[in-house]
């Protein structure tokens, strides 16, 4: 099966990665500022993501970072595929 594409949606159906679009994001830092559990800056500000499936009691912080993203390049993938 062709896995889907990543997405803004978090449809807490399957257990989700988070994927950055390297080409949108702009470094704003504000997905790390909400979820420094899973996403730390690096030297230039650019997103270091946590490869690790989102723990369900992260998935609301998730939300309001993938809602705050201002260049909308923070998604969601299935972590089963
Ligand atoms: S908030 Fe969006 S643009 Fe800013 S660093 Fe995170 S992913 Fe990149």
């Amino acid at each position: 099966m062709t896995p889907r594409p990543p997405t803004r949606i978090l449809d807490g159906e399957r257990p989700k990665r988070i994927v950055v679009n390297p080409i949108s994001c702009k470094g704003h830092g504000l997905c790390a500022e909400l979820l420094p559990e899973m996403i730390r800056l690096d030297d230039w500000g650019y997103p270091i993501i946590d490869p690790s499936p989102v723990p369900p009691h992260l998935e609301a912080h998730l939300k309001r970072a993938i809602a705050a993203c201002p260049t909308l390049a923070l998604l969601v993938a299935d972590a089963t595929e």
